[in-house]
């Protein structure tokens, strides 16, 4: 999808990135608006908006590319630790719409938040309840 598309162009070329790490299912390179040093994106070398729509050999890849670099990442920037975070949907804060994971390099006492939600408290039936919602809509797809 290039042209239309920001990560695709920087799959093929016409856009500069920052690469780290390439082969034929993914590209990582860093962010270029880094939440914390070493902030890196792990793209799909397919266009797809989310997660759901990406090929299966695809999908799977990014996970064992996570694996792969983020200690590399981590060593070099003095990273103690690291989140995993796919923003899949605009509601969920997806800005670019070429699905992506994004490696985030954490150091104790950095005050980063990833997850800014306010936490509630469910009872156990309710839980029971949207449990058997959930595997229900799941039977039906
Ligand atoms: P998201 O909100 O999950 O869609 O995240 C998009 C991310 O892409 C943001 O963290 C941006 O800083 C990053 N970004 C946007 N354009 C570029 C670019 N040309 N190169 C590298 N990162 C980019
Ligand atoms: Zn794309």
């Amino acid at each position: 999808m290039e042209g239309g598309c920001i990560f695709c162009d920087i799959i093929s070329g016409r856009l500069p990135a920052v690469k780290l790490y390439e082969d034929s299912y993914v590209v990582v390179f860093l962010d270029i608006c880094p939440a914390s040093p070493g902030h890196a994106l792990v793209v799909p070398k397919y266009h797809a908006e989310s997660l759901e729509d990406l090929p299966e050999a695809y999908r799977s890849r990014l996970l064992s590319t996570v694996a792969r670099v983020a200690p590399a990442i981590l060593r070099a920037v003095g990273g103690e630790a690291y989140n995993v975070l796919i923003n899949n949907g605009r509601p969920a804060g997806q800005e670019i719409m070429h699905v992506h994971l994004h490696i985030v390099p954490r150091r104790t006492g950095d005050g980063c938040k990833t997850l800014y939600c306010r936490r509630t408290k469910p009872g156990w039936e309710e839980l029971k309840a949207l449990g058997e919602r959930i595997r229900a809509a799941m039977r039906a797809s």
